[in-house]
């Protein structure tokens, strides 16, 4: 009888080339779920603060949870973990496709990735044996090259996770890539992979996902499988994508456009779900057992990009190299999209950042002489396309954007760094705070910087979509926070991070009450004392691990801020004219959240007491250091 668990990992050390396997202990998988949790205490264990993320000691630590891979719905997801090249902090990407389901089925829950091989290599894993391959022949090649030569006349054909020539030159947000399309996205773990000179992680294998009782667990799967089939996040989903909620935000005041400058795009018919299944919609992709189907396969279908096709756009980087870029063009978008995937970049980072140079350049901080004669003007679809492309070679002005908006302001000078759209290094999503407040507060407190996806406070507040997995999570009126609402964001925050851990897609988070996650833990692991409580303490556990993580490389109270545009630049038009998140409230809502979370008002470090309370009582020592 099994618990969901494979049991063991897999310890590579690239350096001496050596791999070990080992187990994980049964108190880690209770105490941290699995995935992002239990990656996460291997990091904070094993890299200390101060090392080099680019560097011999950073470790990549790719993780599955109970969850994958079983007959669970969406529960296709896996994690990855290190230390971040783009930020500096705690560096989480987390993926769906196939691959965290094969790792699994290879014999493994996960892999621990440790030194730098003194030349190129790839990890392959097929039923339960692993071994370290010269990746010579697939250095340079991009991600889609690099799957078809290793998948040629394989049968079965393994799946891969690997970076494209964005990771090999060590851009700062490069993501790993499996599926050829779906991406460890955030942070340029990419990056770290590439350091360590690790082209790809090949998966093929049958052994069996045992679970504590797999009837009870099959029946309880096949209930809520049958919940999602009838929600109506699917119906909107599959016709529509991700890019469904497009006007929503417009229609909310808060869809980034012209880098953040306003909140509302004139051309969002050309740009909306809608405009995206009519122009590129070829078929609705889901990854392994997902009911939901919100991948998009697309092609485009006319135009000098005819002809090419792949997956996406998701509804970010529809709007990062659409509106946030001046741009009503979705064959451009769909080619700049494709482009990131092939050369393995995150779509956000690389639009966001394309956008940022658009702005200085119409301020004349970016000059034609510092761009090596080109225009980089908003509204220019062949410069989305060209640049992603810069970015990925690290080629003329593509080498200052691959090191990310806050480098890029630092460099820049000319009071860039106001409207650098990123928190603590992490290029921000497309929702704009300055129009539901809340969301601010979620960018600022998400561990590995801005980002929309650790709290999912969007949904509620932009899109006024319920999220079961918490008691409570309506927003009265998003325009102006209250201070009680910090404790909404901190339970979806929380919740969110348990099912991550397990190896479950967010979206199932909106649909699926704790009570049914609980359900699935119990039949799978056989944790049958297992509860609602426990589930929230777990994620309560890992997000506290994350920021003591952060806190121990440097993060304080004062870092958790926004960009100096979204809280003294007024929206210009909309309904959200004239609003700010102003310091004044985003100091009020940090008090509030602090104090939900335990964490000492001054400093941002979670106090003795949450820890003990927690059962992170290794953190002790380290947080007493800090004080
Ligand atoms: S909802 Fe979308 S991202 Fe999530 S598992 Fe399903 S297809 Fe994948």
């Amino acid at each position: 009888m099994g618990n969901g668990f494979m049991g063991k990992i897999l310890r590579v050390n690239l350096t001496k080339g050596s791999i070990s396997e080992e187990r994980i202990p049964e108190d880690k998988m209770r105490k941290y779920l699995g995935g992002v949790g239990i990656a996460t205490s291997y990091l904070y264990e094993e890299v200390p603060a101060g090392v080099d993320p680019l560097g011999a000691d950073n470790k990549l630590i790719f993780m599955t949870g109970p969850l994958t891979g079983t007959t669970s719905a969406s529960a296709a997801r896996y994690s990855v973990v290190a230390k971040s090249p783009l930020t500096g902090i705690w560096g989480h990407g987390n993926s769906g496709g196939n691959f965290g389901p094969m790792l699994k089925r290879s014999g493994y829950d996960g892999i621990i990735i440790e030194g730098v091989s003194p030349k190129p290599v790839y990890l392959e894993i097929a039923d339960g044996k692993a071994t370290l391959k010269d990746a010579g022949h697939l250095w340079g090649k991009s991600v889609n090259e690099t799957e078809d030569i290793i998948q040629k006349g394989a049968v079965p054909k393994p799946i891969t996770a690997s970076i494209g020539q964005a990771g090999e030159n060590l851009v700062r947000y490069s993501a790993i890539m499996n599926n050829s399309h779906r991406a460890v996205g955030r942070c340029g773990l990419g990056a770290v992979m590439g350091s360590k000179k690790l082209k790809a992680v090949v998966c093929s294998g049958k052994t069996k996902i045992e679970l504590h009782d797999s009837e009870e667990f099959k029946k309880i799967s096949k209930k809520q499988i049958g919940y999602l089939n009838e929600s109506v996040l699917k119906v909107g989903f599959e016709a529509f994508g991700t890019n469904l909620v497009a006007d929503m935000v417009n229609a909310r005041g808060g869809y980034p456009t012209l880098n953040w400058q306003k909140g509302v795009f004139d051309q969002i018919e050309e740009m909306n779900g809608q405009a995206m299944t009519e122009k590129v919609l070829v078929k609705e992709l889901a990854c392994f057992g997902c009911p939901i189907a919100c991948g998009r396969g697309t092609a485009i279908k006319e135009g000098k990009w005819a002809g090419r096709s792949g997956e996406g756009p998701e509804y970010e980087t529809t709007n990062m190299f659409g509106a946030c870029c001046g741009i009503a063009d979705m064959n451009a978008v769909t080619m700049a999209n494709y482009l990131c995937n092939e050369y393995g970049l995150d779509t956000i980072s690389a639009g966001s950042c394309i956008a940022f140079a658009m702005e200085c350049f119409q301020k004349g901080i970016l000059t034609k002489e510092m761009t090596g004669g080109i225009d980089i003007k908003f509204g220019d679809v062949d410069i989305i396309v060209d640049l992603v492309e810069k970015i990925a070679k690290r080629e003329g002005i593509g080498d200052l954007l691959a090191e990310g908006t806050k480098v890029m302001a630092e460099k820049l000078g000319g009071g860039s760094s106001a409207f650098a759209m990123n928190v603590k290094g992490l290029e921000l999503p497309a929702y704009d705070p300055r129009a539901a407040k809340i969301c601010g507060l979620g960018y600022v407190t998400a561990n590995r910087g801005g980002d929309h996806i650790t709290g999912f406070i969007e949904a509620p507040t932009f899109i006024d979509a319920p999220i079961l997995i918490v008691e409570e999570s309506s927003i009265e009126d998003p325009f102006n926070a209250t201070p009680q609402e910090a404790t909404i964001l901190m339970d979806m925050e929380n919740a969110l991070t348990s099912l991550d851990a397990l190896g479950g897609c967010k979206f199932m988070g909106a649909l699926l009450k704790a009570e049914d996650l609980v359900d699935l833990i119990r039949s799978g692991t056989g944790w049958t004392d297992f509860s609602v409580d426990d589930f929230r303490k777990c994620g309560e556990r890992i997000y506290n691990l994350g920021r003591v993580y952060c806190n121990r490389e440097g993060i304080r109270r004062k870092d958790d801020t926004l960009p100096d545009r979204l809280m003294k630049e007024p929206l210009p038009e909309g309904p959200a004219e004239g609003m700010v998140l102003d310091t004044e409230t985003l100091e009020m809502l940090k008090d509030a959240y602090y104090n939900y979370r335990g964490w000492d008002l001054a400093t941002g470090i979670p106090t003795l007491a949450k820890l003990k309370e927690l059962g992170l009582d290794e953190l002790i020592e380290d947080v007493k250091k800090m004080q």
